[in-house]
């Protein structure tokens, strides 16, 4: 089946659905296409508890004028046109214009028992618990870096968890700067304060990061590195995340430039968010991360430029740019400590799909010929986790893309124009 749309817009997160409507205001046929069966991305992602915040229900129930196409992953491109896998089957959608708004995922980094059941990212357990995974009555330790953190901790004090602390790599003087800094941007700064209100009683530990989870077939406990010595914690549940990567996945097959490729890719753009593909725009974090006012702001501005309305993206460039300088802040504060690459040792899985431990891929000098020899990046995530791990941890760069991005059936590979044949 091929249909065809005078804007496509990747991704139904804040940025996507800016775009949408800034795209359909100018009387385009829009279809906004997400992988999830329902609009707000991340930070927006339904909750089955709790209501969804104000903003998030006005971009979501007032979109007019744009198909929202749910359930539909994008696993390959092909000339002005995105093969997307739906529950029933697969289908072509043409463009005139497209706008990637693919968001990002957390960075996960490798360390001693972190495949055990009850280990998860930081904003993965958040996400969990918004889709009604038992979290009530569970201790649960957080840890890794930056402001996610501190929102996942809440949404799991929502649903009843019991946050016994929240463990942060970056210095006590780190984080101090970025609060005080964080004065610029007012409603970030009333945010933080509301989330430190709510999380009260719940021990914010500098300096500290996860060395090991314990555990016999499920976390029992933790084993914490902090300024004063090893300390060890027993809990139900682990939630470990290192900040943010931008999906840039599909960006990359559509022949897209990146910027910082092989270590932190983001999606290289122009002041107008255009790519280097004529008609291709993009925007919010798959161009690096930067939070929800960033998306917002580009998503609005790659709408207006997907129709041709140069003025109308001009005019936000200034809010954009402003934004924009809180992505740099988090950057500089948040860096990761050197040490965090140095914790997974020989006999740690890596690739968590396919069951590659780390010493499986000493002597190999490429992503690609450590995956044709172990399998390594293979599976499920198709790299997304350890082929991420493995060149934040310095190993190997990012390989390149290939279809499809995501795991799709027979059905739908057969119908793709060409598959690469070497290690499809
Ligand atoms: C797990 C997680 C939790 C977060 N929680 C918070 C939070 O609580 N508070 C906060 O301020 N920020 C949070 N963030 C940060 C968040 O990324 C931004 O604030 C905001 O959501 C970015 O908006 P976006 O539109 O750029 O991307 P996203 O919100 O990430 O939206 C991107 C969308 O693109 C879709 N997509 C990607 N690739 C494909 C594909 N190939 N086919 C189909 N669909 C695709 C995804 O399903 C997703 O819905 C979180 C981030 C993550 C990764």
């Amino acid at each position: 089946m091929r249909e065809h749309y005078d804007v496509l817009v990747a991704g139904a997160g804040p940025a996507g659905l800016a775009a949408a409507r800034a795209a359909a205001s100018r009387g385009a046929r829009v279809g906004l296409l997400d992988a999830q069966p329902r609009a707000g991305g991340q930070v927006w992602r339904h909750d089955v508890r709790l209501p969804a915040p104000r903003a998030a229900r006005h971009a979501i129930d007032t979109l007019r004028r744009v198909e929202l196409l749910a359930r539909h992953s994008v696993v390959a491109a092909e000339s002005a046109a995105l093969r997307v896998e739906t529950p029933q089957d697969s289908r072509l959608l043409s463009y005139g214009a497209l706008v990637l708004a693919t968001g990002a995922r957390e960075l996960l980094l490798p360390f001693p028992g972190w495949t055990l059941p009850g280990v998860t990212g930081a904003g993965g357990l958040q996400a969990l618990a918004k889709q009604g995974w038992p979290v009530a009555g569970k201790r649960v330790v957080v840890a890794g870096s930056g402001p996610l953190l501190l929102a996942a901790a809440d949404t799991l004090r929502k649903h009843g968890a019991q946050v016994l602390g929240i463990c942060e790599q970056a210095s006590a003087n780190a984080v101090r700067s970025f609060a005080w800094q964080l004065r610029r941007w007012p409603a970030r700064t009333w945010q933080a304060a509301g989330l430190r209100l709510r999380l009260a009683g719940v021990p914010y530990r500098f300096g500290s990061f996860v060395r090991e989870a314990i555990g016999d077939g499920t976390v029992r406990g933790v084993a914490i590195e902090a300024p004063g010595g090893v300390q060890r914690v027993e809990c139900d549940l682990l939630a470990v995340g290192y900040g943010l990567v931008p999906n840039t996945e599909l960006a990359s097959l559509l022949g897209c430039a990146l910027d910082d490729a092989d270590t932190h890719p983001r999606v290289q753009v122009d002041a107008l968010l255009r790519t280097s593909v004529a008609d291709i725009y993009a925007a919010g974090e798959a161009c690096g991360i930067g939070g929800l006012a960033v998306a917002r702001i580009e998503g609005a501005m790659a709408g207006h430029m997907a129709v041709g309305d140069i003025a109308s993206a001009n005019a936000l460039l200034p809010r954009r740019d402003r934004a924009r300088r809180f992505g740099a802040l988090l950057a500089r504060h948040f860096a990761l400590d050197p040490r965090l690459r140095t914790l997974a040792d020989d006999h740690t899985l890596v690739c968590r799909c396919e069951d590659v431990r780390l010493g499986a891929l000493a002597g190999f000098g490429d992503a690609r010929t450590a995956k044709l020899a172990t399998r390594c990046g293979m599976g499920a995530c198709q790299g997304r986790i350890c082929g991420t791990a493995l060149a934040e941890l310095g190993r190997f760069p990012r390989d390149g893309e290939r279809p499809p991005v995501f795991p799709a059936r027979l059905a739908t590979l057969a119908g793709l124009a060409a598959l690469p044949s070497d290690d499809a």
